[in-house]
């Protein structure tokens, strides 16, 4: 920061002012994006790395805000969370994303990133029911992606509603494996059918032999607790090679193909059934 305040100490910074003023403008927006038709929703498929052949595709939410163009959900999500709208935006993305599936060809899922702050309604498991009641999807089709927030500090309750989720038929993956303060210990307790190595160890993997080891000590993690395993953000063939090789269940990444509308998916799952 430029030293532009009183004897040494900054009383202005105009990049934070910066900052606060997109965050609250971002904030006032948000609440009516829904209504306005800027949310969108767009699938990147999960491919088995032996045959690539698509398993799953995941949803991932979008917003094309008409003046400051494309928002990244990295950055609106947790204003969706502070504000108490990712309930609703949650529930908005599952009903349409089952919508969506229920159109693909049966063998391919739909994996939806379920917020931590979802699991503080008390009705995530009717939404849930009837997201997939309404769009005629099975529930073996739906896979659930959390991440250990919602395993952190006092979880008895959200334990309860996973395995209520489990037991409408659901897959529940864990997303972004290795990054937490203690991966491990959510293993033991519950158990994911899925398990998502992040992509920071993925991007690592052709220069660093400590990201291979740590990939193989997940994958045969997976096979202990009968998981599947998949590698997120494959970029390159070279890392995709690495993957196969170790038998690594699941790709997704760049490599296989980017995040692409529900119309262009759709078109895409039917020709690779050819
Ligand atoms: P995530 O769940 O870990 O999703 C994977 C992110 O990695 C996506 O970013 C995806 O576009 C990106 N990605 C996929 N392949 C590659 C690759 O090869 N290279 C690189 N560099 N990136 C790749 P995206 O779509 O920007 O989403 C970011 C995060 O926002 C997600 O991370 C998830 O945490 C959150 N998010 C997105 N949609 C939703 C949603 O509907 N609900 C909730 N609660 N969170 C969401
Ligand atoms: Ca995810
Ligand atoms: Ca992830
Ligand atoms: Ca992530």
């Amino acid at each position: 920061a430029k030293a532009n305040g009183v004897g040494g100490f900054v009383l202005f910074d105009p990049k934070m002012e910066e900052k606060a003023d997109r965050e609250r403008r971002l904030r006032r927006d948000l609440i009516h994006a829904l209504e306005r038709h800027q949310l969108d929703v767009v699938y990147q498929p999960i491919v088995d790395a032996r045959s690539k052949r698509p398993v799953d595709c995941e949803a991932l939410l979008r917003w094309h805000h008409p003046e400051l163009g494309p928002i990244s959900p990295v950055e609106f999500i947790p204003i969706a969370e502070s504000i108490n709208l990712i309930g609703s935006i949650g529930c908005w993305v599952l009903r349409r994303a089952c919508e969506t599936a229920a159109t693909w060809p049966r063998h391919v899922k739909v994996a939806v990133n379920l917020s931590v702050r979802q699991f503080a309604r008390p009705n995530l498991i009717t939404e849930v029911k009837r997201g997939l009641a309404d769009s005629g999807l099975s529930a073996d089709r739906l896979v659930l992606e959390i991440t250990e927030s919602v395993l952190l500090g006092d979880t008895e309750e959200n334990l309860a509603v996973l395995k209520r989720l489990k037991d409408l038929g659901a897959h529940i993956a864990l997303d972004d494996f290795g990054t937490g303060y203690s991966s491990l210990s959510y293993l033991q307790k519950f158990h994911f059918d899925r398990i998502k190595i992040d992509k920071s160890f993925i991007t690592e993997l052709d220069h660093s032999t400590n990201s291979l080891s740590i990939i193989r000590a997940i994958i045969s993690l997976g096979k202990t607790f009968n998981a599947d395993i998949t590698a997120e953000g494959v970029e390159t063939d070279s890392q995709y090679q690495i993957l196969k090789r170790e038998h690594c269940d699941h790709c997704q990444g760049y490599y296989f193909s980017k995040p692409i509308d529900a119309k262009t998916v759709g078109a895409w799952l039917a020709a690779s059934e050819a």
